[in-house]
């Protein structure tokens, strides 16, 4: 397989930098564009081209302020908003971003690399969440009881959070921003955006079309900044704020669960992932490779619940590793701004360096290299993905989360053998499993350490379906029915009724 990366589609690519130059650079402050007090920028980058794209604000610790500033004071007046008028508007923020579908997703291979298709799939994603949380907003209850002893009468409601810091991640620029807004504006809760300092356009761009919807002035506000931790920490300390939740890696989220600790600040955190994959001896070998294509490719292979580590059962495994390998190879590679399904660039070069030394040191222990490896020229941080079989058992791809296409198989005898593999991790996002025993999946359901597991599929997110993990990987859901609580808080009333 020759290492060669296509170029992207003048024509789209045309259309792309046209929709660029209508995207805010400022910072979303009380309804209005605003330039940061000190007026610098940050340069934003096309990860296929290494060519710079825009420049946006640079907010600083004050720009943070000012911005908690006004969603603290439209607070009030959000949460007395009725739910079908919450409802109302998420339902136009959702018809708003299919009907800009292109102009989105456009923005989200621009800055962050995944093929046209997978954006186009991302901003469908996104705007389901939207449609899932206006259906929600109306659906919030409370419930009404006679205590048991029959002294007092229980009303129990919920009552939106308060202000809250949305952090969101790079990899699903549009989609972790529609899953966190969505329910935060369906609970009544205002709130500060912080998108990733890599992939902030498609941020901006969102909340320029719900300003352009008529949210009120103050509900969403957006920073951007390349000092995370100056702009996030004073705003987690500042007693008016009372919701975080954030996306991204473990070691960022414990930081911020130990700032939030001094306000005892409510937290949902969606962190890291080592998804295991397990290929029992009974699976359909045709499923398995459409599972694993998805589980690990969606993406380039960037996502947290992206499957990590393979296992698969000793009489199942060079069959599997040679019809994976075969398909992993023939992915062509290029620019995303394509009709053409490719694999894209990595976001970073640290990225790309970071898949090199791990295949190097799995090859070095003495993995085999069963597709990939070779260098892939620049400009643009390509990686060809890579399939490494029998990785020792202290192999960094075994224990890290690689957040990119490496395939490591392992090989395993007994399904408790492999069930203690497959937990034998601090983290426990995402779990997948092929088998066609009913059984063993309902006792894999059981004893698998995930708080998401996809049984003969790769494909687990639905705006429908509660997305979290346990362990190292996180607290609180999003999406479902329990998306929406983790924006309430629960208020009890009991009332003493007096006799007539
Ligand atoms: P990833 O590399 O997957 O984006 P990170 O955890 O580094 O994961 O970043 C996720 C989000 O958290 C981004 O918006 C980033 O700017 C932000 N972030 C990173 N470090 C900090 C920090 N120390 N405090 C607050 N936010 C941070």
């Amino acid at each position: 397989m020759t290492s060669v990366v296509s170029d992207a589609d003048p024509v789209l690519q045309a259309q792309a930098e046209r929709t660029l130059s209508a995207v805010p650079t400022g910072l979303l402050i009380a309804g209005v564009w605003t330039e940061s007090n000190e007026g610098s920028t940050i340069h934003i980058e096309n990860p296929a081209t290494g060519q710079r794209l825009a420049r946006v604000c640079d907010a600083k610790a004050a720009d943070g302020i000012r911005a908690l500033d006004a969603a603290a004071s439209a607070q009030a007046r959000w949460a007395e908003t009725s739910p079908s008028q919450r409802s109302d508007f998420l339902r136009r923020a959702h018809n708003r971003l299919l009907q800009d579908i292109e102009a989105f997703a456009a923005l989200i291979t621009l800055e962050m690399g995944k093929s046209l298709t997978e954006a186009r799939a991302e901003v469908k994603y996104a705007a389901d969440f939207l449609r899932w949380f206006s259906e929600e907003a109306s659906r919030i209850q409370g419930r009404y009881q006679r205590a048991p002893s029959g002294g007092l009468h229980h009303l129990i409601s919920h009552r939106p959070v308060g202000p809250a810091l949305l952090i969101t991640p790079w990899n699903f620029p549009l989609a972790m921003i529609a899953r966190k807004v969505g329910p935060a504006l369906a609970a009544g809760c205002t709130m500060v955006v912080k998108p990733s300092e890599l992939t902030p356009l498609t941020a901006l761009f969102f909340a320029e079309a719900m300003r352009d919807l008529g949210l009120p002035n103050g509900v969403l506000n957006v920073i951007t900044t390349s000092n995370a931790p100056g702009v996030v920490e004073p705003l987690i300390a500042d007693p008016r704020l009372r919701k975080l939740s954030f996306t991204g890696s473990t070691r960022v989220g414990k930081i911020l669960l130990a700032h939030a600790a001094q306000s005892v600040l409510r937290c949902s955190m969606e962190l890291g992932g080592n998804a295991p994959f397990i290929v029992f001896e009974d699976a359909d070998m045709d499923r398995v490779i459409d599972g694993a294509l998805f589980a690990k490719m969606r993406n380039i292979g960037q996502a947290c619940t992206a499957a990590n580590r393979f296992f698969v059962h000793e009489s199942r495994a060079e069959e599997f590793g040679r019809r994976i390998a075969s398909a992993v190879d023939a992915l062509p590679i290029g620019n995303g701004m394509t009709e053409t399904a490719v694999t894209g660039p990595l976001i970073t070069g640290t990225a790309r360096r970071n898949m090199q030394d791990l295949v190097q040191s799995a090859v070095v222990g003495g993995a085999r290299l069963l597709a990939g490896g070779e260098v892939v020229p620049g400009p643009g941080n390509y990686f060809r993905p890579v399939v490494l079989a029998d990785p020792p058992a202290d192999a960094a791809v075994l224990h890290t989360e690689i957040f990119g296409p490496i395939l490591p198989i392992c090989t395993f005898r007994t399904e408790a053998e492999v069930i203690d593999r497959a937990n034998d991790t601090p983290y426990g996002l995402a779990a997948y499993a092929f088998t066609e025993d009913l059984s063993r999946g309902h006792r894999l359901a059981a004893r698998i350490e995930a708080g998401m597991l996809g049984l003969n599929t790769g494909q687990i997110s639905d705006p429908a379906a509660p997305f979290g993990g346990v362990k190292h990987s996180g607290i609180g859901r999003e999406g479902s029915v329990e998306g929406v609580m983790e924006y309430l808080n629960i208020q009890y009333a009991g009332l003493a009724i007096s006799a007539a």
